[in-house]
């Protein structure tokens, strides 16, 4: 029998350099959410249908690896994540004083057409801020991804923003109901627009020309939002939505948040979200590489107390192809790798050479070899990107030196053990 060694399609076997650079990607993003005072949350991979099924939006719902267990319950391989964290915080955080900061890695499943960076198994990171409806809370996410961002050294992303508040007003307005407000949005989110137009023309009360209007604004000047709207004849509750759209970014503007977008037509898939939402893009790639926003009654919608609350997903894959998009993923891999040869097998002495060199701060890979084949692991740890060639031998046991060698400025010379954690400076 031939085995069929390809992974199932929309599915990847990630190898090196990718795998890697996911790897510092992840690691950055917790670095930096730790940061902010978030803790960790391992959510199950496996959760029941139901949880996902109400307030996916019909693009996920439809997109889920749903089946039965052996039990006969109806599970899925979780979409995203949050609907999980808010599940974990109604059985076990309630009590916690809030906000609660938490943040989770890890993978998720839709059964979406497969394309460059669309697949069907993806790792998210993400955080959730929980019980809070501050301004502030709004733009910790900000800083969180300014300085994320800033870690990885990516500085050309734009942040896309809206508040669903403004058109769910309006449609609440015309007596939309909450479901059919959905699939508006869901439209919107697909840039179906003729199709949500098709619905609104239901309404004896929509008012089309406005919602035409309002979904024209686009602008990357905070007060030009507020001067083009002013003049909309807009009800009371959405203009002051619109003030605080207003005032959120432009504290996004001053504090240094990526290139801001105000697009009062975009909408999101996810169909929780009550205010902000906003989706992070970057040149050269036409799919988000994380998005978010502001859910204000799911705690509530899984049988919590009212708990206003808001968060984001970033997509660890995009990031990386936006990354490398750009050129920037190998400044992200230039920590230094050493390649410690040995012509002697005292694994003892290797050992102690090696440790030096990891708690030095060097990733240390030891290679046993023979004089004759020297040349050949040299040519190898060149080839493999390796910064430095670490030697030992009779000559250097017996005098407690290793000789060094630079691949990259082809300096070579002996150091003592003692001097090995200063290697960098050769
Ligand atoms: P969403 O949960 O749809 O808001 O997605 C949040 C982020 O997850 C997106 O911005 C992407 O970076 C990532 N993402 C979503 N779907 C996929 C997918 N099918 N493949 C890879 N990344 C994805």
């Amino acid at each position: 029998m031939t085995f069929k060694v390809e992974p199932v399609r929309g599915f990847r076997d990630i190898l090196p350099p990718e795998s890697e650079l996911m790897r510092i990607i992840t690691k950055k993003f917790v670095d930096v959410v730790r940061s902010y005072g978030y803790s960790e949350v391992i959510p199950p991979t496996v959760e029941l249908f139901e949880l996902f099924a109400t307030k996916s939006g019909p693009e996920i719902s439809r997109s889920m690896y749903v089946f039965r267990d052996k039990a006969g319950r109806e599970v899925c391989l979780r979409p995203e994540l949050t609907a999980s964290v808010v599940r974990m915080y109604i059985r076990s955080m309630l009590a916690e004083p809030k906000p609660v900061k938490v943040f989770y890695v890890g993978n998720a499943f839709r059964y979406e057409e497969p394309q460059l960076g669309r697949y069907r198994e993806f790792y998210q990171m993400g955080v959730e801020l929980i019980g809070d409806s501050s301004l502030y809370s709004d733009l910790e996410l900000f800083l969180i991804l300014r300085d994320y961002y800033k870690s990885l050294g990516l500085s050309e992303y734009s942040i896309k923003i809206n508040d669903v508040g403004i058109l769910r007003t309006l449609f609440t307005l015309w007596g939309v109901g909450e479901e059919v407000q959905d699939l508006i949005l869901h439209y919107m989110d697909k840039k179906l627009y003729d199709e949500a137009v098709k619905i609104l023309r239901g309404y004896s009360s929509a008012d089309l020309k406005l919602f035409d209007e309002v979904t024209k604004v686009r602008t990357e000047n905070p007060e030009e939002l507020l001067e083009t709207t002013k003049t909309l004849g807009m009800p009371e509750e959405a203009i002051s939505r619109i003030k605080k759209l207003y005032e959120i970014t432009s504290l996004m503007k001053a504090l240094n948040v990526g290139n801001v977008i105000i697009d009062l037509s975009f909408a999101r898939g996810l169909a929780y979200y009550t205010g902000l939402i906003f989706e992070v893009i970057v040149p050269n790639l036409n799919v988000s590489i994380g998005g978010g926003g502001r859910y204000d009654n799911l705690v509530e919608l899984y049988g919590g107390p009212p708990t206003p609350s808001t968060g984001f997903a970033l997509g660890v894959e995009r990031t990386y192809l936006a990354l490398k998009n750009l050129g920037l993923t190998d400044k992200l891999s230039s920590f230094d790798k050493v390649m410690l040869i040995s012509l002697i097998d005292d694994y003892v002495y290797v050992d102690i050479i090696a440790s030096t060199l990891r708690n030095a701060g060097y990733a240390t890979s030891v290679r046993f070899t023979s004089k004759g084949k020297l040349g050949d692991v040299l040519g190898l740890a060149s080839k493999k990107g390796y910064k430095y060639v670490v030697l030992i031998g009779e000559k250097e046991l017996k005098s407690s030196k290793v000789t060094v060698k630079n691949l990259i400025t082809k300096w070579q010379g002996e150091l003592d053990v003692s001097e090995l954690s200063r290697l960098g400076e050769h």
